[in-house]
This record gives structure tokens, sequence and C-alpha cells, in this order.
């Protein structure tokens, strides 16, 4: 017999790529690839009013962009394109022609029956060990309509594919004493189940919704996070290396992964630590890969032009990339470097001119300016130095109303480098201006 592990992600396709059906993918694909085996595509698409090409075509970009990349199907959109249940429906049939002469199945209002056999099965989870239920009633497995039923379709292609691994959310493991007795009637071996837990909403308890804010892979991608962070951070939602760390590379998630790692307890989703992650992964692209991921966000803020010159914008990013967590948020975090109608934070206003002193360390600073030489961090560190000795003051009261005077915000890039790449000219301009 084959040993070899076949797995499975088996979407139905509902117009969206929710993160816990991806991580489902995910951890699909990790096993797969942790025990060389074969990660298998296989769209539930047999709600025809449900279903459409769009609403596919958003569960395989999503699974392309976070390089889940699945290892076989039917030669059909491509040399891997995915199995679709809408396609398959010659091998129900003859499933069903199976049952029916084994008196397995019964007609009733037109629907097909499928009879349990009335004896308790034992479920083998993986992850929440071996559980014991007894399905008591028959169920329907083809409808009245012709159309065949979740359950039914669900088992005789993990039979067909044959699926060693059935990973799944926690939401059907109440639906495996219907599988077990559908695998036992057609006499196939059951496949190993691990159920995961659920993904809970960031506060409160409940299962995160389509609706809940970072729920929709979908968003991540147009949002320009990096999908190496959202997969990281995906791989943490219900398995941990058993260590304090959290950013690991895939390459080492796959050599640890294994499913009695999987936690039995719900995993709760932390967008934060998510866009922190997503920080960890900018700040280790390399310098170039960083200004192109990030030009075209800037563009679109209407920031960066063809004319932008190309050193300019490598300075400013460079500088940034030490700070942003997500692209969505850089267009704000450095408006000031392109324009000079930057917005100013009020409430950051009111925190740092509450009396006159800002004001004057401002002018002090404007006033010592044109003997400055050269206009390098270090001369503009040694000077902010130097007038706060001569004036008795902290280096911050200098640096608190300057960096807002010439940015807008009370953070940023390092204050020096700020002023650096503004240049003396721009520097002086929006300081006199602001005083
Ligand atoms: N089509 C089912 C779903 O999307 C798959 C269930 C399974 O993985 O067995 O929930």
């Amino acid at each position: 017999m084959n040993s070899k592990v076949r797995v499975r992600f088996a979407p139905s396709p509902t117009g969206f790529f929710h993160i816990g059906g991806a991580r489902t993918a995910l951890f699909n694909w990790l096993y797969a690839r942790h025990r060389g085996g074969t990660f298998v595509l296989r769209i539930e698409d047999t709600d025809k009013k449900r279903d459409s090409e769009e609403s596919v075509r958003v569960l395989i970009d999503g699974l392309k962009w976070l390089g889940l990349h699945w290892d076989e199907g039917p030669e059909l959109g491509g040399p891997c394109a995915p199995y679709f249940q809408s396609e398959r429906q010659h091998i129900y049939d003859s499933y069903l022609k199976r049952l029916r002469n084994q008196d397995q199945v019964y007609e009733r209002d037109g629907a097909v029956w499928f009879k349990v056999s009335g004896k308790p099965a034992v479920i083998h989870d993986e992850i929440r060990g071996d559980v014991t239920r007894l399905e008591e009633k028959d169920f329907v497995i083809v409808r009245s309509d012709g159309s065949p039923v979740f359950h039914f379709v669900n088992v005789v292609d993990d039979i067909d594919m044959g699926i060693t691994h059935v990973i799944r959310g926690e939401d059907h493991l109440s639906n495996s004493s219907k599988h077990v007795e559908l695998f036992e009637a057609l006499g196939a071996p059951t496949p190993v189940f691990a159920h995961i837990p659920l993904i809970l909403k960031t506060v409160g308890g409940g299962k995160m919704s389509k609706r809940d804010q970072g729920a929709l892979v979908e968003d991540y991608k147009a949002r320009r996070f990096l999908p190496e962070a959202v997969r990281n951070y995906l791989c943490l939602l219900g398995w941990s290396p058993k260590d304090d760390r959290e950013i690991l590379p895939i390459e080492e998630i796959i050599t640890l992964f294994d499913l009695k790692q999987i936690s039995k307890n719900n995993a709760r989703f932390d967008e934060k630590k998510l866009a922190h992650m997503n920080g960890h992964y900018l700040r280790n692209l390399s310098p170039e890969t960083f200004v192109d991921f990030c030009k075209p966000a800037l563009q679109s803020a209407g920031l960066v032009s063809e004319k932008t010159d190309p050193a300019y914008l490598a300075q400013v990013l460079n500088a940034c990339q030490e700070k942003v967590r997500d692209v969505e948020s850089l267009p704000n975090f450095c408006v000031h470097f392109f324009a000079d109608n930057f917005p100013f934070d009020e409430a950051a206003r009111g925190k740092i001119f509450k009396q006159e002193g800002p004001l004057v360390r401002i002018r002090e600073f404007l006033e010592a300016l044109p003997s400055l030489s050269d206009f390098t961090e270090g001369s503009l560190e040694a000077l902010v130095v130097a007038l706060s000795e001569v004036h008795g003051c902290k280096t911050g009261d200098y640096i608190h109303p300057i960096r807002f005077a010439v940015s807008g915000q009370s953070v940023g890039v390092g204050f020096y480098r700020l002023l650096h790449i503004l240049g003396k000219d721009r520097v002086i301009k929006r300081l006199k201006e602001f005083t």
C-alpha cells in the first residue's frame, strides 16, 4: 500500500477567502511538505446558487499569493488546475450505484437517503483524541433535484483521491460521524482526522466572521501586506514551535510542523501582532526591494511620479523602512518629504506647544543654522547639543517642536535624518513659516 501522505484543501467558493480557510489550507500544505506528501486543491462547488467563477478566482489568487501551491489536478485551465466537484458527477454516480447495489440507500420523496449502520463509530482525531459517536438517523445524500449533498461528495472524493489525512476546521467535527459511516459503507479506510480549532475575534467571544476587520486574505493583498508575513502569522494560529519564537522562516516551520502540536484551544486573532510581524518582514527586505514594493502606494497617493528623483525616493524610503509596519500607512508617514502642504497632527501640536518655550527653541535653532557649515546628521546633532548646553535645556526641547514644525508629526524617521533628507533650504523655510 502506498503510505505517502495525501491531503487536500476543499473550500466551498463563497465569494471571499477567509483567513480561517487560509489557515486550513496552510496547515494542509505544511503537513504535505513536512511529510513529503501531496497537497490537493479541490473546489467543492456543488452549490450552484452560490458558486461563480469570481469566487473561485478569489481562492486561487489568495492561495498563490500566500505561496501555497498545490501539487496536482486535471490539465484543464493549465498544468495544475484544481479539481472541481462540478466536473466529477460521473464519479459520484458510480459511487451511488455501488451504494444502491449494496442496498445501503433508499428513496423517499425523490431524495436518496443513506441508511446508517446503527453502530457507534470511533473517530480518530490527531488533535482532539479519539471520540466515539453514534450517527442515529439516516441522512440525505442526493437531493430531490438530483444534486449531491456535501457529505457524500466530500467522502467520495476523499476516497477517490486517496486522501490519507483530513485536516479541516473544527466546525466539521460534528460531520465526521456521517463521514465515517460513508467511508465504511464504501469499503474504504477512514482517513486520519485533524480538526483544527476556531479562530476567535480579537475582542470578545465568537468566531471571526467575514465582516470582522482583517478577516479576508484578499484585503491583505490589496493593502499590500507581505504574503510571507501573513503566512507566518497564520502558522501561529493554533500551532507554535514550542519555544518563544514567532518569526520563523517557512522552511523551518515545514521541518517542525506536525499535527500533534496543533493546539486544542481556540486561537485568537490579533491584527496588531500581524502588523508587527509585517513590519519585521518589511525591514528584512533589501533596500531596493523595499523601494520597489512601496513605490506604487506612494504613486497612487499622488506623492511620487515618474519625475521624482530615484535617489531621493530611495533615501526617504530607506529611512522609513526601519519604522513602518505596513505599506498602507506609509503615504501619511512620509507625505512631508514630498509635499509642502502636509497636514499637521493637531493633537500633537496641543501637547508640544502648550507654552511659549518650544517656539523660542525653534527660533534659537533657526538663528544658529547659518553658522552651520554643512548640513549632515552629525553636525546637526552637534548643534542641538551645543544649543541645549548654552540655554540650559534638554535636546528634546529642540527636537520635538522642530520635528513637528517641519513634518507636522510627533513621530517619524530619526530626527537628524529627517532634517538631513529635507535639506537646509526646506528646513529653514518651514521653520520660518511655522514661527
Ligand atoms: N467544503 C467544505 C468547507 O469549505 C470542506 C470540508 C472539508 O474540508 O472536509 O467547509
